[in-house]
């Protein structure tokens, strides 16, 4: 076969991860240029108090508009900035959307105390000027930095514990709350967990959903557990308005999820405040 171009030319062989290596590479070259292309935006899903179902805050979640492959999903693109240089400029991209974008609701809605939760990689918790770099934004945008989360999953709190936990200790003593996302999908116990200074803890769907009376069991021990270390619980991905009143009941205090809202742009967030908290529409 490799003879058919005939003569005696001999094609290279190209096996088939060929073809994955080569796309990955053309993605990255892409996404380097996405940002001042851009490409990039964010979208906003509800965090709602489980309580009395009221807004409380949103998740800042990262898009990509490829301009020929349309929306390329974060767990595709997210760890190809991270195993680049990318990952600095999408972060801070994230940090600084996020946060005008706060200020913009916090404008349009006579100041209602949301917070705005940010996801973080790990190579930005590593690198020594994410500190200042956030201090400084948060000054220039006059920000609360008790309006900010940041969100961080235990795997990349553990590829340097002692580090994170510098700069973690850091951001919380500024005043930044610090969630732990994805819990029940890695290894640690919460009482591990609690070295690190997080105030939020983010079931993972996973664990959420599970239906088996063991889960449940664990389910509740690691929400009074939270509870009694003065955490607060978000219960990702609940299916269903049953198992959010179960979850309230347990002391869960926020959820997300589609049946709450899906991930929106920054006007269709103002748009929906307005409509939730209509004695603020004057403002
Ligand atoms: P995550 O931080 O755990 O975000 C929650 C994910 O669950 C989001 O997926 C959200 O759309 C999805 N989700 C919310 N409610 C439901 C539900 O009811 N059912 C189901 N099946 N899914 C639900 P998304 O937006 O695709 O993001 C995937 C992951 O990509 C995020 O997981 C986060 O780890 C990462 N990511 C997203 N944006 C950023 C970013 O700006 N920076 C970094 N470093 N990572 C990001
Ligand atoms: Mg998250
Ligand atoms: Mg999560
Ligand atoms: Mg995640």
């Amino acid at each position: 076969r490799a003879k058919r171009a005939g003569g005696n030319r001999v094609e290279p062989f190209q096996p088939a991860f060929r073809s994955f290596g080569t796309d990955r590479l053309q993605l990255e070259t892409d996404l380097r240029r996405a940002v001042e292309r851009k490409e990039l935006s964010l979208v906003y899903q509800p965090i709602v108090r489980l309580e009395d179902a009221e807004v409380a805050g949103f998740e800042a979640l990262m898009r990509w508009e490829h301009p020929k492959r349309g929306n390329i999903p974060p767990s595709e693109f997210i760890p190809i900035a991270e195993a680049s240089d990318i990952i600095g400029p999408l972060g801070m991209f994230a940090l600084e959307q996020a946060t005008n974008d706060l200020k913009a609701w916090q404008r349009q809605t006579g100041d209602l105390p949301l917070f705005v939760s940010i996801n973080l990689s790990s190579v930005q918790l590593l690198n020594n000027e994410l500190y200042d770099d956030i201090r400084a934004l948060l000054a220039k945008t006059h920000c609360d930095p008790h309006r900010i989360k940041l969100e961080l999953t235990e795997s990349q709190v553990m590829e340097n514990p002692e580090q994170a936990r510098l700069v973690l200790d850091k951001l919380r003593d500024a005043g930044i709350g610090l969630a732990l996302d994805d819990f029940g999908t890695g290894y640690s116990s919460l009482a591990y967990l609690t070295r690190f200074p997080f105030d939020t803890i983010k079931l993972d769907k996973a664990m959420v959903r599970d239906d088996s009376d063991k889960k449940a069991v664990l389910l509740r021990s690691v929400i009074s557990m939270a509870r009694e270390l003065n955490m607060r619980v978000v219960a990702e991905g609940i299916e269903s308005e049953e198992d959010a009143l179960e979850l309230a009941k347990i002391g869960c205090t926020y959820g997300q999820s589609f049946i709450f809202g899906p991930p929106m742009g920054s006007d269709s967030v103002i748009r929906l405040l307005k409509e939730r908290f209509p004695l603020t529409r004057r403002a």
